[in-house]
């Protein structure tokens, strides 16, 4: 069984870093994927709580966007913070989970993120623009859990 080791190969890990840079520069807004093995609860309310304790809360705009996935127990969910959530429909980061999803059943892992990336990015890049100084609020690499 797939773990966090081993759910993406280097080449997907570079790709999604990359997707991520890609995005950050047409846009305020900051994008994190985090990964663990296991959720034992619903993957919403944890992922809010990971959230939380990377640090997304605090970014300027309120434009913080985590993809979160708990890979054995094949969960997953998008948590936005509040200036991003109040700019998108009530189902869109849904309908995006349900695009990665259909990528990761067909074992496409590293293309089902970096298309997530690219689908979250959308809306900040129209709603929250670059500006001159573009801090790099979070760091672009994924980070790992238990
Ligand atoms: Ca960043």
């Amino acid at each position: 069984m797939s773990d966090t080791s081993d759910f993406l190969s280097a080449f997907d890990k570079d790709r999604i870093v990359d997707a991520i840079a890609d995005a950050e520069k047409r846009t305020i807004g900051e994008i994190r994927v985090h990964l663990e093995n296991w959720c034992w609860i619903d993957a919403y309310t944890h992922a809010k709580k990971v959230f939380l304790d990377l640090g997304m809360d605090k970014t300027i705009g309120g434009t913080g966007v985590l993809i979160y996935i708990a890979v054995k127990s094949h969960k997953m969910a998008i948590v936005g913070d509040a200036g991003i959530n109040a700019k998108v429909p009530s189902d869109f980061w849904q309908s995006t989970l349900n695009h990665t999803l259909t990528c990761f059943k067909e074992n496409r892992y590293g293309d089902g993120i970096v298309d997530a990336v690219n689908q979250v990015a959308a809306p900040l890049v129209l709603h929250f623009p670059k500006t001159e100084n573009n801090p790099d609020e979070l760091s672009n690499e994924i980070s790992f859990g238990q």
